[in-house]
């Protein structure tokens, strides 16, 4: 049954980021990004340390001022606004909760600063903390709350004031791994709920990919990539975005041929044939092959349900490694050429021993033909 939610959906807004520059003295921290992000959905800010991303967020709150560029909320430009007038509710790393106010007090704070009438801002610090399910817990300093109702707290406070967008800045990076499991979800919930344009900036691909309705990939203070979380893992355009965003193989290769129904590819591992074609790919072109240690298949001869379907690529391996990891297992094989290969195995009901001959195959549809 849907929960009865009693805050306010705020009016969506989109955000559009033009062309945003930041530097500091000579490090350009942010080379030209441009994003649109859509109203009411959640957009992730994905790159590794050092890519701009808490830069990029820090200028759409109004914490630091871009040195070019424009940033507009629905068709306002904010570019040049003070954080206090930008309709942004922002929840910050190690959460910058204020010790010695109560929750109530922290949750109210946004709203004192805005000046709302006694009576309103008591209604909506209840409606905030409701919706990130804190009630009952007004009194109390936040050095008497666990990691996650501190986070929760935190959210209510950039929630209170009803911005129009909500930026979230790693907001799970101080909680242990399971608490962060439980705080994704609500996240989501939360976001769904209040009906807000979320951004949120992680390092962390897992994340990203879970709750994401569209991300970007940044690297170098600019924009690799962006689009939903399926599309860029089966779909990535480069090395970077494909490793970034979960383990692979990636194989060099040779162009042997292009059609309308797909790219062959002159191998170390042997020929092999990819459903997709790579742009602007010609015959003779040197480019990698990524390949999924999950999309790639072991053939065991002595077990009919792991044969290979007709057309699908196979190689002859030699097993160099093996980890039982439960329901999976990781092995590392040798192919021809010295090529390493990781394959991910799902309930792996076989004992395997180093340096047995192992033949694996994969579909078509899941080489993918990557340029750079
Ligand atoms: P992390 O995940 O480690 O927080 P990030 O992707 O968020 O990294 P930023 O914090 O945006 O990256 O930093 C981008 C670049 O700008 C880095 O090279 C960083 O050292 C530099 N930088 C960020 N803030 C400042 C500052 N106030 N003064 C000087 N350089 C800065």
């Amino acid at each position: 049954m849907a929960r009865a939610v009693r805050y306010p959906p705020s009016s969506m807004t989109g955000v559009s980021i033009i062309n945003l520059v930041k530097k500091f003295g000579s490090t350009v921290a942010v080379a030209g990004v441009d994003l649109w992000v859509e109203a009411g959905t959640l957009f992730f800010l994905l790159g590794p340390s050092g890519c701009g991303k808490t830069t990029l967020l820090r200028m759409i709150a109004g914490f630091e001022t871009p040195n070019s560029g424009m940033i507009r909320f629905g068709d306002r430009d904010v570019t040049k606004h003070p954080p206090e007038k930008r309709d942004a509710g922002m929840v910050f790393q190690g959460y910058a909760l204020w010790p010695h106010l109560s929750v109530f007090e922290n949750v109210a704070f946004g709203l004192r600063v805005r000046k709302v009438p006694n009576a309103d801002l008591k209604r909506r610090v209840g409606e905030a903390l409701e919706l990130v399910q804190m009630n009952g817990y007004e009194e109390r300093k936040p050095t008497q709350l666990s990691g996650g109702q501190q986070q929760r707290v935190a959210l209510a406070r950039a929630l209170a004031f009803r911005p129009s967008v909500l930026l979230l800045d790693e907001p799970l990076s101080n909680l242990d791994a399971k608490l962060r499991l439980e705080m994704r979800s609500e996240i989501r919930r939360i976001v769904d709920d209040a009906q807000i344009t979320t951004i949120y900036v992680t390092h962390d691909q897992e994340e990203a990919l879970s709750l994401a309705d569209q991300m970007a990939v940044l690297r170098d203070g600019k924009v690799v990539q962006t689009g939903g979380p399926r599309d860029l893992y089966d779909k990535p355009n480069c090395r970077f975005t494909a490793s970034f965003l979960g383990e692979t193989n990636f194989v060099e290769g040779t162009v042997e041929s292009v059609g309308s129904d797909g790219t062959t590819v002159a191998s170390p591992l042997g020929r092999l044939r990819s459903s997709r074609v790579l742009e602007n790919s010609a015959v003779g072109d040197t480019i990698s092959l990524s390949l999924r240690p999950e999309a790639l298949r072991i053939i065991d001869p002595t077990n009919d349900a792991t044969k290979a379907p007709a057309g699908w690529n196979r190689a002859a391996t030699t097993l160099t490694r093996s980890m039982f990891l439960g329901e999976t297992a990781q092995l590392e094989l040798k192919g021809e050429g010295d090529t390493k290969l990781k394959v991910l195995e799902l309930h792996p009901r076989v004992l395997r021993s180093t340096g047995c001959s192992l033949e694996v195959a994969i579909d078509p549809a899941d080489v993918v033909l990557l340029s750079e």
